[in-house]
């Protein structure tokens, strides 16, 4: 078993073979965590939120749910979770929405940066990285079909466990979102346990 403390605003990549499962644990409560997933020997083929809502039949997964890749192959499956929350809906905060969303012009740490920074010594470039699975983030759909960003649900040491469907290359982030509830407005580390 290996412990990895992801610090937030930071990120970290990994190969799963098939069969392998890992826990990513919320340490303090409310933290999101954006995960992608490619194909390890390909990663051309990679996560596909669309593939994944249309499979499960569902716009939210958990304990049960299957993340589908862009050639609608089971990456990865979701063995526990004990939050039952999180999001399929959103693209990853990123430099670009910073601008759009909230109108800075300083930079701002992002997950699309903080994934592309962890991705690139797989050779995974930015315009690679697919829409992620939002760990821990609570999005409500309201009934006028508006999306709305809570805070988590997630407390101290709730954690969510996949299994790998395939041999895969995996990354995440403890997100730097500090300008809307995604994250309880307070930054904080995400804990992988792997084995
Ligand atoms: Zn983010």
């Amino acid at each position: 078993m290996e412990e990895i403390l992801v610090r937030g605003r930071t990120g970290h990549a990994f190969v799963l073979a098939r069969g392998e499962r890992f826990k990513v644990v919320d340490v303090q409560g409310k933290q999101v965590s954006d995960l992608v997933a490619f194909l390890r020997d390909d990663p051309t083929e990679r996560f596909s939120p669309g593939n994944t809502r249309k499979l499960n039949g569902r716009l939210k997964i958990s304990r049960g749910g299957i993340l589908y890749s862009t050639k609608c192959r089971p990456l990865l499956r979701i063995t526990e979770d004990t939050v039952g929350e999180h999001d399929l809906l959103f693209s990853s905060c990123s430099a670009y929405d910073y601008r759009v969303r909230f109108g800075l012009t300083a930079p701002h740490a992002s997950c699309l940066g903080i994934l592309a920074g962890v991705l690139a010594p797989y050779g995974v470039s930015e315009p690679m990285i697919p829409d992620p699975f939002n760990i821990f983030q609570h999005t409500e759909v309201t009934p006028e079909w508006g999306l709305v960003t809570r805070e988590p649900l997630s407390k101290p040491g709730d954690f969510i466990e996949l299994q790998a469907e395939a041999d895969c290359l995996v990354a995440l982030t403890a997100c730097p979102q500090d300008r809307n509830p995604c994250n309880g407005w307070t930054i904080t580390d995400i804990k992988v346990i792997l084995g």
